[in-house]
């Protein structure tokens, strides 16, 4: 079942927002979000991500000189009736005394579709999200994933230009959240629609996005592909929110690095102070001796595929290594640690400054 082939691209310009009390929750945002692409808002609670998402569904406005297109018609003071999205929340917002099949088929009835029409698309509907054995039940009666799943069929039903979803899975379990997110994935891919989801979870916007949107203090932290935000974040705000990474800071000269573990080597960067940052996974715990830098086992946790090793001594803050969850250290040894040229991450500082 295919409901909508390619979406509508959505631009927002120079989209800043100012709320009435003087809040200024959004810096003027420039964004284009591709038709059919799934764009991912993510940032710590208070980024204006939200305010974004509300602003495109026109349940906010932007402030003077802000405008926003659905491709080529300007939507900027449309209110919500009139822009043709879907939206779902964590808070399900369903009808609680309507049955499944009435909820999902509500905007239908808004939209005076012929009952004969209803009925069938509703049923294609919940067989489309295995909903059909529910058809018949309450909201009440129903778990959290369902009621969810729920939601999304009423919000996709009525074929909207552009489904926004506000962090849809937080309130759910975590083997739940896992499941939907696959759900929720292949459901996006296959109905190929425009949509943009809200969420302060790295996890899931890694999984979600075609790119995502990391979003700090009401502004664009960086904008790129998965891959690109956490191989190549741009700055220390983007490196630390998504995954967890290690600082090295130390002089450079001819490319090594002085650092209280050693030396390190092959560091891409000018003489003079300097700063690189590693991916727990991307280092290496050697024999004591063998590595670029030495230094001692802290703690250690076993978390199963992965042992999460402590190594102090090294830099100024102990360094995080992400071993093979087999291998076993103890806290006391002395390790050598080695990181390849090629994982060191350097961070353009003149990005962060234009940012
Ligand atoms: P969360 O993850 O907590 O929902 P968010 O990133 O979605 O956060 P927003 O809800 O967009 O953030 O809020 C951005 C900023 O605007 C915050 O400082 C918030 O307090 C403020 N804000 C949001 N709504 C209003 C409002 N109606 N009036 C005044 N300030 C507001």
């Amino acid at each position: 079942m295919t409901i909508n082939e390619h979406g509508v691209a959505i631009r927002l310009q120079n989209c800043r927002k100012t709320f009435a009390d003087g809040t200024l929750a959004l810096h003027p945002l420039d964004l284009t979000i591709q038709a059919g692409e799934t764009l991912v808002l993510l940032g710590p609670s208070g980024c204006g991500k939200t305010t974004t998402l509300r602003m495109i569904a026109g349940l906010e406005f932007p402030d003077e000189g802000g405008r926003i297109l659905f491709g080529d018609e300007d939507v900027t003071r449309q209110p919500i009736e009139k822009r043709k999205v879907g939206m779902v929340f964590q808070s399900y917002a369903l009808f609680p005394n309507m049955t499944v099949a009435e909820n999902v088929g509500y905007g239908l009835k808004v939209q005076k579709v012929k009952a004969a029409d209803i009925k069938r698309r509703v049923a294609d509907m919940l067989e489309m999200m295995e909903l059909a054995p529910l058809a018949h039940r309450r909201i009440s009666q129903l778990s959290g994933g369902q009621r969810q799943r729920v939601a999304l069929a009423r919000a996709i039903i009525t074929s909207p230009r552009v489904l926004l979803l506000d962090e849809p899975l937080t309130a759910l379990d975590a083997l739940l959240r896992d499941r939907l997110r696959a759900d929720i994935n292949s459901l996006l891919r296959k109905l190929g629609i425009t949509a943009i989801y809200v969420t302060h979870d790295q996890d899931e916007a890694m999984a979600l996005g075609d790119r995502i949107v990391v979003m700090e203090h009401g502004r664009v932290s960086q904008i790129g592909t998965p891959r690109e935000i956490y191989f190549e974040p741009q700055n220390d705000f983007v490196a630390d929110f998504i995954g967890q990474i290690n600082v090295f800071e130390g002089q450079v000269r001819n490319r090594c690095m002085q650092l209280p573990g050693g030396s390190l080597t092959g560091v891409a960067l000018a003489d003079g102070p300097g700063r690189i940052h590693c991916r727990p996974e991307d280092m290496e715990i050697t024999e004591a001796g063998s590595g670029q830098l030495t230094g001692v086992v802290q703690q250690t946790q076993f978390i199963g595929d992965r042992n999460r090793v402590w190594v102090s001594g090294v830099s100024e803050q102990p360094v995080l290594v992400d071993c093979d969850g087999r291998a076993q250290f103890t806290p006391g040894q002395t390790v050598g640690l080695l990181i390849k040229p090629d994982q060191m991450i350097r961070l353009d500082q003149q990005q962060v400054r234009a940012a």
